[in-house]
C-alpha cells in the first residue's frame, strides 16, 4: 500500500539543534525574518543527546545575542583557575605553566546540553520553528541531484519491517536550502560527503571519543571554576589520551576522558581507561562519597585542516562539527561551531544558496584558527613524547612551520592480533588498578545515560555482513566492537549454531564510534525512531 507522503515546506531547514544549529538559525532570523526557518532535532528534548565538556570562549555568543549575560544559562560557571598534570600510576606533577592553548581566563563552563535547551526557546521567540523528536533518516534531492530537503524516518515500524498499531509515515521537509549541523559523524553528512565525493581533496576524518560523567560529590570538595587536565597515565606513550575535569556551582563536577580513535591496540578499552582514571588518587578523593548524576559518550572530531571536506554541495552546506571544524589542542569546538553557523547565516542572508560558503568559510577566521593547530594531533602518532616535543614547537612558531602533516582514517591504524602478539608490536602493559567508584561496569554506567529504544524497531546498526564477524574479524583483531563500543552494544555469544554477533541496540549512546572505528567498515550507524536516544541530563 502506498500513500503520499505529508510534506512541509520552508525556506531553509537545518538538521541538528546543536550550537551550530541554533545560533545558525537565530542569526539567519535576525538578518532575515521573513524567511522560513526550521530545526529539526532527533532527540527527545532540545540538548538530550548533547555531551559535551565544556567550557567555553564566549565571542560568538556576545555577537550573537549581546545582553545574553543579563540572563544566562542554567549552568554557567567563570573559568578562574588552570591546572595541566602529567600522571603516573600513584602520582603525577603539576606543569609550571599551563600551555597558551588551555589557559581559560574569560571563557566560561556551561552544560553544552543546557545551553542549546536555554538557545532553544530564544529562536523560537525569532519565529525559527524547532521540532525534537524529528530524526532526519535521509536527504531528499530534485530533479538536478541537488539536495531539496530531508525526510523524516517512520514511527512505528517494528523490528521485522511490519508497521505497528501505532505507525507514522515520516514527513518530507523540503527546504531551498538545507544546513546539516548534525555533528560528529553526522549521518546524513556522511551519505553526503561521499556522495558529492566533498572530501576528494581531503585527508580523511580522524576522530576520539569522549566519555563523560557529571558528579555530585561532597560539600567543600567542589571550587567552581577550577579546570583540570591531564595526560599520562592510563594512556600508553602510543596511545593518545587525556582527562578534564571542571568544577562547576552546586557541589558538581564534569569530568571525562578522551581517547584518540587512531589507537593500535585492538584491546584497547577506552570506557576502562576513563574509569582507571577516575581512580587515580587525584580524582579519587574528589568523587569519593560523590554520586553520578549523568553520564554518556560521544564523538569528537579531531581531523582539523587537513582533513576538512568541502563544505558546500549543491542545495546544502555543512556547519559545526558536522564540517569538522574543533580546535583540538584547545579541545574546543563550540565557539567554531557557533561562528560558522553565524557566519553560514549571513552568507544565506547575503547570497540566497550554498554556492560559495565553502570558500567565505575558508577565508574565514574559522579556519585560521584550524591552520594554526593543524600539526598538533598528527604529530602524537609518533608517540607522546614526539607529540609534546611538536606541540612545543607548533606553540612557539604559532602554526607557521613550512609542512603539513598527514592524517590518516582511524580505523586504519588498529593493529591484527598476531602483530600485537610479536615484536612487531609492543603490546602496552595496561599496569590498571582495582576500581571501587562506581559503575561497576559498561551497562551500570548506560543506566546514567538514561537511554531508550523501543526494542520492536530495525536495529540502528546495521552491520553489512556478519561473516566477517565470526571469522576474518575474530581472528584479525578479536572482535574489537566488543571493546570499543562505551554502552556494551556490541557482544559475541554462542549459540547453537556456533558464535555471532549480538546487537543490544536499545542501549546505544550515539556517539557513533563503531561507525568510525570498526576496522572492515562494515558498521553503519544510521538514525533510530526520532526521540530514541540517551536523555542526558546537563552533560
Ligand atoms: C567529551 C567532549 C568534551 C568536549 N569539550 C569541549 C569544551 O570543553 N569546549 C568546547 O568548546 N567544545 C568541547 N567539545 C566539542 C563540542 O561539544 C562540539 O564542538 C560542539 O558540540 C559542536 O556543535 P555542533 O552543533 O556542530 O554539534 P553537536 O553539538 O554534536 O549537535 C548536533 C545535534 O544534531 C543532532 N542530530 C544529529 N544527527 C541528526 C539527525 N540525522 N536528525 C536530527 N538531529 C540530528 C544531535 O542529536 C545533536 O543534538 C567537547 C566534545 C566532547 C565530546
Ligand atoms: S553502538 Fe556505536 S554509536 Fe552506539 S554507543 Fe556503541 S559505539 Fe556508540
Amino acid at each position: 500500500m502506498s500513500s503520499e507522503r505529508d510534506v512541509m515546506e520552508y525556506d531553509v531547514v537545518t538538521v541538528g539543534a546543536g550550537p551550530a544549529g541554533l545560533a545558525f538559525a537565530i542569526r539567519l532570523k535576525q538578518l532575515k525574518p521573513e524567511l522560513s526557518v526550521c530545526v529539526i532535532e532527533k532527540a527527545s528534548t532540545i540538548g538530550a543527546h548533547i555531551l559535551s565538556g565544556a567550557v567555553i570562549e564566549t565571542g560568538p555568543l556576545d555577537e550573537l545575542l549581546p545582553n545574553w549575560r543579563k540572563a544566562p544559562p542554567p549552568i554557567c560557571v567563570p573559568a578562574n583557575q588552570d591546572e595541566f598534570w602529567f600522571l603516573s600510576k600513584t602520582g603525577g606533577f603539576k606543569f609550571p605553566v599551563v600551555p597558551p592553548q588551555m589557559n581559560n581566563h574569560g571563557n566560561v563552563i556551561v552544560s553544552l546540553g543546557a545551553l542549546c535547551a536555554w538557545l532553544a526557546p530564544q529562536a523560537e521567540a525569532l519565529g525559527v520553528e524547532i521540532y525534537p523528536g524529528f530524526a532526519a533518516a535521509a536527504p531528499l534531492f530534485d530533479e538536478h541531484h541537488a539536495v531539496c530537503g530531508v525526510r523524516i524516518g517512520d514511527m512505528g515500524v517494528a523490528k521485522d519491517g511490519s508497521h505497528k498499531p501505532g505507525y507514522t509515515q515520516g514527513i518530507d521537509i523540503k527546504a531551498k536550502i538545507t544546513v546539516l549541523g548534525e555533528g560528529a559523524r553526522g549521518h546524513l553528512t556522511k551519505d553526503l560527503v561521499r556522495k558529492y565525493d566533498l572530501d576528494r581533496d581531503a585527508d580523511p576524518q580522524s576522530y576520539s571519543i569522549g566519555i563523560k560523567e557529571l558528579w555530585q560529590v561532597r560539600t567543600g570538595v567542589c571550587e567552581p571554576g577550577k579546570i583540570v587536565h591531564t595526560m599520562g597515565w592510563p594512556a600508553d606513550p602510543k596511545t593518545y589520551g587525556g582527562s578534564f575535569l571542571y568544577h562547576l556551582d552546586k557541589d558538581r563536577i564534569a569530568l571525562g576522558y578522551v581517547s584518540g580513535l587512531d589507537y593500535q591496540d585492538p584491546n584497547y578499552q577506552p570506557y576502562e581507561a576513563f574509569q582507571q582514571w577516575k581512580n587515580h588518587p587525584s580524582v579519587k578523593s574528589l568523587l569519593e562519597g560523590g554520586t553520578i548524576l549523568s553520564a554518556g559518550a560521544r564523538a569528537i572530531v579531531t581531523g582539523g585542516y587537513q582533513s576538512l571536506p568541502k563544505l558546500e554541495m549543491p542545495g546544502a552546506l555543512l556547519i559545526g562539527d558536522a564540517a569538522g571544524l574543533l580546535n583540538v589542542p584547545k579541545i574546543k569546538g563550540t565557539h567554531q561551531a557557533m561562528r560558522s553557523g553565524m557566519m553560514a547565516a549571513e552568507h544565506i542572508a547575503a547570497h540566497g544558496t550554498s554556492v560559495g560558503w565553502d570558500a567565505t568559510l575558508r577565508a574565514s577566521s574559522v579556519m585560521k584558527e584550524l591552520k594554526k593547530v593543524r600539526n598538533f594531533k598528527p604529530g602524537f602518532k609518533k608517540g607522546r613524547l614526539f607529540g609534546l616535543i611538536n606541540s612545543g614547537w607548533e606553540t612557539i612558531t604559532a602554526g607557521l612551520s613550512p609542512w603539513t602533516m598527514k592524517v590518516s582514517a582511524d580505523y586504519s591504524s588498529l593493529q591484527k592480533l598476531d602483530v600485537a602478539g610479536s615484536a612487531a608490536l609492543e603490546r602496552p602493559k595496561r599496569d590498571y588498578l582495582e576500581r571501587t567508584l562506581a559503575p561497576r561496569d559498561r551497562l551500570a554506567g548506560v543506566y546514567f545515560a538514561a537511554t531508550e529504544h523501543d526494542e520492536d524497531q530495525p536495529v540502528h546498526l546495521r552491520v553489512s555482513d556478519t561473516d566477517i564477524c565470526i571469522t576474518t574479524c575474530a581472528t584479525e583483531y578479536g572482535n574489537p566492537c566488543t571493546r570499543f563500543c562505551p554502552a556494551g552494544v556490541y557482544e559475541m555469544v554462542k549459540d547453537d549454531n556456533g558464535p555471532r554477533l549480538q546487537i543490544n541496540a536499545a542501549n546505544c549512546v550515539h556517539c557513533k564510534t563503531c561507525d568510525i572505528k570498526d576496522p572492515y567498515q562494515i558498521i553503519d550507524w544510521v538514525t533510530p525512531e526520532g526521540g530514541a536516544g540517551p536523555n542526558y541530563q546537563n552533560l
